[in-house]
């Protein structure tokens, strides 16, 4: 008799990666623009990049389990925080897993659907069953169609904001509208692993919120606006109630030394972080207007990348990887993130 396995995770398939990651491994990535993975152009601040080189002999050491240093950088930066509301974790990815470890499973998780492909595959890990509310005409997510999903079954409602893949997103007063709504017994996640690079000036302070709620959580990341995606580092704001419980399921040291170092130092120069999330935006101006001019349908975008009705491997024939539609619920179209401006304008280049 062989050994069997959880039959939830048989419709589960291993992560297929951009093609760009399988060609970095193969070492094949030269001459293109790597523009798959929603990553910054850019490498790590100087800050960061000191604070690495400072922590390095110090590697053969366990790094401070709390991650204390971390906290205190998170909590100076969202001003009302204190560090008993806060979450850190191995990317935003782990704070997502942690939150829904809490909640008792069987049950259900609702979120709109075209998103972020971790959603369903931790849902089938922890025996959650996924309740996807598709996007409107517009690619939004609707919040009055998620509380529609929302049933004595639900355990959370996951609101990705912006929206990866989309890009779309909803206004801060109608993500307090949606928690308002929401009954207590069930936890709002909101996903903001693009928030830098929203440019909407009332999507401010979002996580005023989950100090208000005790059942809302803001989960955050260094692997976009800050340029860490390779250390794997992530945090979220919650209430006290929620981000102590999430220690009890976080493996002890999850965050490692050079990711608790690099993530602080980032923290601190946050300022930087804000002009580099800056470029970007304009930047997505810039090719959301290019696409306009060369009469391509492409969806508005709040994140730091555009879905456009243009096929991958025509960019590829220009040099430009990008995420491939297919793989995101939009065939047919690419999924490109912004680069920097000579990366942009090979972009622009592909169209004609
Ligand atoms: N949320 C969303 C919506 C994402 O697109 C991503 C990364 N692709 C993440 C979370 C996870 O990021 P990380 O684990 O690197 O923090």
């Amino acid at each position: 008799m062989p050994v069997t396995f959880r039959p939830e995770l048989d419709p589960l398939r291993p992560y297929v990666p951009p093609k760009s990651w399988r060609m970095a491994a193969e070492g094949t990535d030269d001459s293109y623009a790597k523009l798959t993975s929603n990553e910054l152009a850019f490498g790590p601040l100087p800050e960061a990049e000191a604070a690495l080189s400072e922590a390095l002999p110090r590697a053969n050491r366990y790094p401070d389990s709390h991650a204390s240093r971390l906290r205190q950088a998170v909590v100076d930066a969202n001003p009302g925080t204190e560090t008993r509301n806060v979450l850190v974790g191995n990317g935003s990815s782990e704070v997502l897993l942690n939150v829904l470890q809490l909640l008792p499973a069987p049950g259900e998780v609702v979120y709109g659907w075209p998103s972020f492909s971790l959603y369903p595959s931790v849902c089938a890990v922890l025996g959650m069953t996924a309740r996807e509310v598709p996007l409107t005409e517009e690619q939004e997510i609707e919040p009055e169609a998620l509380l529609s999903a929302v049933t004595d079954r639900t355990r959370a409602v996951i609101l990705c904001n912006p929206n990866n893949p989309s890009g779309t997103f909803v206004s801060l007063p109608g993500v307090r509208e949606l928690a308002d709504e929401l009954p207590d017994r069930v936890t709002l996640i909101v996903d903001e692993a693009y928030k830098e690079f929203v440019d909407d000036p009332s999507y401010r302070d979002s996580h005023a919120l989950a100090l208000e709620r005790e059942n809302v959580v803001m989960a955050r990341t260094f692997s976009k606006a800050h340029g860490l995606a390779g250390l794997r580092v992530g945090y979220g704001i919650a209430s006290e109630r929620i981000a102590a419980y999430a220690e009890r399921v976080r493996f002890p040291v999850s965050v490692n030394l050079a990711a608790q170092v690099a993530a602080t130092a980032s923290m601190q120069a946050r300022e930087k972080v804000a002009g580099r999330a800056e470029f970007v935006v304009r930047e997505r101006d810039r090719l959301q207007e290019a696409f306009r001019g060369g009469n391509l349908e492409y969806i508005p975008s709040q994140g730091n990348f555009v879905m456009v009705r243009f096929g991958a491997a025509d960019f590829e024939r220009s040099g430009v990887l990008v995420r491939e539609g297919e793989a995101l619920g939009y065939p047919g179209w690419s999924r490109v993130t912004i680069g920097d401006s000579g990366e942009n304008d090979r972009v622009t280049a592909a169209l004609s």
